[in-house]
C-alpha cells in the first residue's frame, strides 16, 4: 500500500507513519513543521519505504507516486497554537483538505479526514453522538479550528457526492500520548511537564469542566479499523471515560510524585464545559472500543516526557 499522510510529523500523524512502515507499506509523509517535528519520525528516516516531503499542504501538491490512501492530518490542533495562528489554521482545514481531496481524486485513492470533537463546540447534548449538529460560535476565537473542520467535512462529502471519492471521516476526541509537543498548551502535556518541573499546574476556570481522554494507541487502532470498513459517514473515536480537569491535575501530581501546587487561571473564551464521545457507532461498526485506562496511558506519557526533557 502507498500511503500519503499530511501532518505526518505531528502527534497523531507520526504514530500512523510508524504503524504503516512497520506493516510494510510505503509512506509519503508531508509536513511543514509548523507544529510537527522531524524528531517524531527520526527512526523512520532511514527506511527506504519512508519519504519526507517538507511542504505546506494548504498549497497545491503534485506527486508522481501512485497513492492508495490519503490521510489529511495536517492541522494546527491545540487551542494555544490555533489561537496564535488562526489564518494558517483555517487554511490547513480548508485549503489543505481541498488539496488532499484533489490528490485522492487524481490517484483514485481512499481519503481520510482527521476531524474533531470540536465540530460539536460547547455541546448542549451530552454525550455527543454523530447526529448532533453542535453548538459552535461562528466568530469566536476557536472558530478558526472548529469551522474549518466543519467546512472540511462538508468538502469531503461534496467530493464523495460529486466525484465519487471513497471517504472516511473520524471525529477525534481529546487524545494524548508520546510525541505530543511539551509546550502545545494542551491539558495533559502541560500538566505533566509542569508536574515534572515542580511548577504550578495551571487549571483554567474552576476545573469542573470535563474532557474524555483517549490514549494514542487506541485511536490509531480505531483509525485503521475504520479504513478497513466501508463506512463513509463521520465516526466518533474517543474514550468515553469522563474526567474533571481538576481531578486530572490531582491525578498527574499523584502519578509524578510531584510537589507542584494547583494555580487557578481564568477560563478561556468559549472553552467547552463538557465533552464525552458517544461511541456506540464505533463499537457496532468497527467492533472497536478503547482499552487503555487513563492511569496506564498517563504513566506511559509521563515516561515519554521525562526522557524527552531529561527530567
Ligand atoms: N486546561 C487547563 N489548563 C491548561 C490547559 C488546559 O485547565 O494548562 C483546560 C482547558 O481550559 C480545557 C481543558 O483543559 O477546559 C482541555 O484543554 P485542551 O487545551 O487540552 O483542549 P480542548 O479540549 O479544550 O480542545
Amino acid at each position: 500500500m502507498n500511503i500519503l499522510i499530511s501532518g505526518g510529523c505531528g502527534f497523531i500523524g507520526s504514530h500512523l507513519c510508524k504503524k504503516f512502515i512497520e506493516r510494510g507499506d510505503f509512506v509519503l509523509c508531508v509536513d511543514n513543521f509548523i507544529t510537527g517535528s522531524q524528531e517524531n519520525v527520526s527512526e523512520l528516516l532511514t527506511s527506504p519505504k519512508f519519504k519526507l516531503l517538507v511542504h505546506d499542504i494548504s498549497l497545491p501538491l503534485y506527486i508522481r507516486e501512485e497513492i492508495n490512501w490519503v490521510f489529511h492530518f495536517a492541522s494546527i490542533a491545540s487551542p494555544k497554537h490555533y489561537l496564535a495562528y488562526p489564518i494558517k489554521t483555517l487554511k490547513s482545514g480548508l485549503l489543505g483538505t481541498h488539496n488532499c481531496l484533489g490528490i485522492a481524486r487524481d490517484k483514485g485513492a481512499k481519503f481520510f479526514l482527521a476531524s474533531t470533537s470540536e465540530v460539536y463546540g460547547d455541546p448542549l447534548v451530552h454525550p455527543q453522538p454523530e447526529e448532533y449538529y453542535g453548538n459552535v460560535s461562528i466568530t469566536g476565537p476557536r472558530s478558526c479550528y472548529d469551522e474549518s473542520k466543519r467546512a472540511a467535512e462538508s468538502l469531503v462529502y461534496a467530493y464523495m457526492r460529486q466525484h465519487n471519492i471513497n471517504v472516511r471521516v473520524s471525529r477525534i476526541f481529546n487524545t494524548y500520548g508520546p510525541n505530543m509537543l511539551p509546550d502545545d498548551g494542551r491539558v495533559i502535556s502541560s500538566f505533566i511537564v509542569s508536574a515534572l518541573k515542580e511548577e504550578d499546574l495551571t487549571v483554567y476556570g474552576d476545573g469542573l469542566q470535563t474532557r474524555s481522554f483517549c490514549y494514542i494507541d487506541d485511536l490509531v487502532r480505531g483509525i485503521i479499523m475504520l479504513m478497513d470498513t466501508d463506512y463513509q459517514l463521520p465516526l466518533n473515536i474517543g474514550n468515553p471515560e469522563e474526567y474533571r480537569i481538576i481531578d486530572l491535575a490531582n491525578k498527574i501530581i499523584e502519578l509524578t510524585g510531584s510537589k507542584s501546587k494547583i494555580k487557578f487561571l481564568p477560563l478561556p473564551q468559549d472553552d467547552p464545559k463538557k465533552r464525552k464521545p458517544d461511541i456506540r457507532k464505533a463499537e457496532k461498526i468497527l467492533g472497536w472500543s478503547p482499552i487503555v485506562k487513563l492511569e496506564e496511558g498517563l504513566v506511559k506519557t509521563i515516561e515519554y516526557f521525562k526522557k524527552k526533557l531529561n527530567l
